[in-house]
């Protein structure tokens, strides 16, 4: 099923600046929230997304662990990119 992803926010949560490891949480505008996993190597990539289980899935309505954020881990990285979200 087809997801526009739009962040409205993104906020560094965790970080582990020797291994160029950053936890993000990204707020969508439709409040679903999701964990974003990048590294810094030194160039910013995504290696993972998982939603937080604040929210049911937009996509498949699931209130518990689903995959549905991973398959659009290209659209948040083309997101976060377009719109210069990370400022670290
Ligand atoms: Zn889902």
């Amino acid at each position: 099923m087809a997801l526009k992803i739009h962040i409205k926010d993104l906020v560094v949560v965790d970080s582990n600046e020797s291994e160029g490891l950053y936890h993000f949480v990204a707020t969508l505008t439709d409040n679903t929230k999701c964990r974003l996993i990048y590294s810094k190597k030194p160039d910013w990539e995504l290696i993972g997304v998982n939603r937080l289980l604040t929210v049911p899935c937009p996509i498949c309505r699931k209130d518990y662990y689903c995959n549905c954020m991973s398959k659009h881990a290209a659209e948040f990285e083309n997101e976060i990119k377009e719109k210069g979200l990370i400022t670290i």
